[in-house]
């Protein structure tokens, strides 16, 4: 096969405990699955159907990356989220079954361009521009889920300049990891490499040029990265 240019490589993400690295296939997130970020937002914090938007494979991030502030914005929030890695393919998956799909779990940060998502949702237009851009998906080492326990009820908080801005815990989640992954299988056919990004609590903020920005679950790799110029 030629192409008429080099294909880009694979995105990936690291994988504790080995060399080994998870490919990348699609990156789901989940809108609004905490109650208290609901409200923040303004929106219901009772259990209305989750609903999705995605984000490109490519955007995902190492930790330690120092990554350019993003164009295009004067609003850039962070926002923490637990990161449920899939191993294993399934359409119409049973929530009983749902955890049986996952390979692990990580730590990630679903950067927003929040000026450009609320233009986008007074108009009524798609949020890619708010949501889908270059390396919006920063995204720590998964954690096999073998090794992980009490997910669940695990903490997750995000300091800037190590002042903790988001703190809550994986119990206050609207829709759980088996239910986020039931419904989002209705739609899609799930497939090893895809993402989902879950959520995020309360709490969510500007950034700044040369802001430190870590996000927590206990128990999973930190995700650790800086915005520079
Ligand atoms: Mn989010």
């Amino acid at each position: 096969m030629a192409y008429v240019f080099d294909p880009i490589e694979t995105p990936s993400v690291a994988v504790t405990g080995t060399d080994q690295r998870f490919p990348v296939r699609r990156i789901f997130c989940v809108g609004r699955n905490y109650a208290e970020h609901a409200l923040e937002m303004g929106g219901d914090p009772d259990r209305e159907p989750p609903f999705f938007f995605t984000k490109p494979a490519d955007a995902v991030v190492e930790s330690g990356t120092t990554i350019p502030f993003p164009k295009s914005t004067n609003d850039l929030h962070h926002e923490v989220e637990l990161v449920v890695a899939i191993g294993k393919e399934g359409e119409n998956i049973p929530v009983k079954k749902a955890l049986d799909h996952v390979f692990g779990y990580a730590v990630g940060i679903d950067l927003t361009r929040r000026d450009l998502q609320k233009q986008a949702k007074e108009k009524g237009r798609p949020w890619d521009s708010g949501k889908a851009f270059d390396q919006s998906a920063p995204c720590g080492a998964i954690s096999p889920r073998s090794e992980i326990e009490n997910i669940s009820t695990a903490k997750i908080w995000l300091t800037v300049n190590e002042e903790s801005r988001q703190s809550a815990t994986i119990a206050d989640l609207i829709w759980s990891i088996e239910e986020v992954i039931a419904v989002l299988s209705e739609a899609f056919i799930l497939k090893p490499g895809d993402l989902i990004y879950t959520g995020t609590p309360a709490g969510v903020g500007p950034l700044f040029l040369g802001d430190h920005v870590t996000g927590h679950v206990d128990g999973l790799t930190p995700i650790d990265v800086k915005l520079t110029s």
